[in-house]
Parts: structure tokens; C-alpha cells; sequence
């Protein structure tokens, strides 16, 4: 009786995020995501996440976030689907505010890979296809080779319809995070949000995860922002850069513009790192 009293005050717990009343539909499926005044706190924390967030992921183009832990650059990610709603500032997606759009057109324009990746205790199809049930097998093959996750689940003892477990415990950390990859090439995403993707990866993975991903979002002119540690990924991956730090962009502009300014944090960064 004591756990059925949980399970149920559990499952009468309102969401603290809820649709506006007269929820809309995202319907720009090329969508641009404008940060307008953003500011941010977690409620379990005093200070400010974000401060005053101005800033532009045009569709179509890749923005890597950089910068130090801390930063703020998850807590961009997570405003985007809207894990939490802002104190202050506006976000729009393709012009229209978040918070007046149905969460579930929102998100279902959004892939996101964060670090802690959910597996579910299914097999590995079904894991890949969760936000596409209507994928066929190919489908699911194709992405899994586009995230270089074919050749381990293939090798798997049931391949594709192995069960993962619990939390998918049968897979290393960088496995999981392939398999998450391939969830996203599934799902052929307007918008695109990824932390770390390439983190756990060796290097001959990520060279050919860099090409994958390239070719993912020229394919379907995603919007697509990452979070990355490795400034020289950035320079090569993207259209433009942020620099994060203590909850403010410290810069933002393309590759060019911020190695080519000495002066710059992002180079005071990356000479620090090359040493
Ligand atoms: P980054 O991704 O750049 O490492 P984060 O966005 O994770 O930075 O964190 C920004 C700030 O927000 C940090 O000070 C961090 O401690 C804080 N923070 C992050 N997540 C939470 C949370 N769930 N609750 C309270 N504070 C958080």
C-alpha cells in the first residue's frame, strides 16, 4: 500500500511544464532559434545560469557552443525543447515563441542527444526507431551505419533484435552514444541539439562521425547546434562559433573571425589547450 501511495502521487503530479492555452503548432519546418534577452536560473541554484542570452542559430547552419564546464552551454540546450521555461527573455523557433507552441510539435521537430543517454529495455531496433516507429528496417540500418554503429550491433547475438537491458547496460559510452546518433539520422531532424556527441569517441570514429553528421544536416538543412571541448572540431565543423563562459557568450562569430583575433578568448583557449 506504502509504494501504490507513491506510484499514485507520482502519476498526479502535474508537469511544471503544461501547453498554453491555445497551443500552436511549429509549422516552419526550416526553422531559425532566436535567444532574446534570456535569463535563466535553476531553482535548486542562487545564481544565474544564463545572463542576458542574445543570440541567432540560423537554419540551415551549424553553431558549436564552446567554452568552459560551467558555462552554461547545456542549459541553451535544454531551453530549446523546453525542459524548463525562462524567467525572463523570449525564445522563438522559426518566429514563434516556445511557449506558445504544443510541446508536442515542438519536440517532435527536435532531436536531442545529451549525455545522459536514455536506452530503453528493448532491443536495439527499437531503441534506434523510438521517435519513428514507422521506420523500416533499412531505415534503421542505414542510420546505424551512418553513426559507424552497424558493425558492433550487427555482432551482437541477436544483431538488431538483441534486448539492451536495463539502462543499456550491455553497451560501453561510446557505443550508447552512437546508438543515440543513430536514433537522431532516424528521425531526419529540423533541429538538431547534441552535448559532447563526438566526446566518447576514438579519434578514426570521429573523423568519420564529423563527415556523418555534415552530410546529415546538409541533407536536411538542419539547424544544428553542439556542444564540443575541441575547439579545432569546431573550427572545421561549423558556420559559427559561441563562446561560452559564466553564463554569457563571450563571443560569437564564424571560425575566421575568432582565430584570426588574437585577442580573443576562443584563441587564448585554444593556444591553452595546444599546450
Ligand atoms: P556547461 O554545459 O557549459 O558545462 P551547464 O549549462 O551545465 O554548463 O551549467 C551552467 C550552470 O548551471 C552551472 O553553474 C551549473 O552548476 C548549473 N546547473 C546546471 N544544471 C543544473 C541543475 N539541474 N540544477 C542546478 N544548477 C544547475
Amino acid at each position: 500500500l506504502g509504494s501504490a501511495e507513491r506510484v499514485f502521487d507520482m502519476m498526479d503530479t502535474l508537469p511544471a511544464i503544461q501547453d498554453a492555452e491555445n497551443a500552436r503548432n511549429l509549422n516552419d519546418t526550416k526553422p531559425e532559434i532566436a535567444f532574446t534577452d534570456v535569463n535563466f536560473k535553476y531553482q535548486e541554484s542562487d545564481a544565474r545560469a544564463l545572463n542576458q542570452i542574445n543570440f541567432i542559430a540560423r537554419h540551415g547552419q551549424v553553431t558549436a557552443l564552446v567554452g568552459p564546464s560551467g558555462g552554461g552551454k547545456s542549459t541553451v540546450l535544454n531551453l530549446i525543447p523546453r525542459f524548463y521555461n525562462t524567467q525572463s527573455g523570449t525564445i522563438e523557433i522559426g518566429g514563434q515563441d516556445i511557449r506558445q507552441l504544443s510541446l508536442k510539435s515542438l519536440r517532435s521537430h527536435i532531436a536531442l542527444v545529451s549525455q545522459d543517454i536514455t536506452m530503453f529495455d528493448d532491443t536495439i531496433a527499437t531503441n534506434i526507431a523510438y521517435g519513428a516507429p514507422n521506420a523500416t528496417q533499412e531505415d534503421i540500418i542505414n542510420a546505424a551505419k551512418a553513426a559507424a554503429a552497424h558493425d558492433f550491433l550487427a555482432a551482437l547475438p541477436q544483431g538488431y533484435d538483441t534486448y539492451v537491458g536495463e539502462r543499456g547496460l550491455m553497451l560501453s559510452g561510446g557505443q550508447k552514444q552512437r546508438v543515440a546518433i543513430a536514433r537522431c539520422m532516424v528521425l531526419e531532424p529540423d533541429v538538431l541539439l547534441l552535448d559532447e556527441p563526438l566526446g566518447a569517441l576514438d579519434l578514426k570514429l570521429r573523423e568519420h562521425m564529423k563527415i556523418e553528421l555534415k552530410a546529415l544536416q546538409a541533407a536536411f538543412d538542419t539547424t544544428f547546434l553542439y556542444i564540443t571541448h575541441d575547439q579545432s572540431e569546431a573550427l572545421v565543423m561549423s558556420d559559427q562559433i559561441a563562446v561560452m563562459n559564466a553564463g554569457r557568450f563571450e563571443q560569437v562569430g564564424t571560425g575566421q573571425d575568432l582565430y584570426y583575433r588574437p585577442e580573443t578568448p576562443f584563441v587564448a583557449g585554444f593556444i591553452g589547450e595546444a599546450n
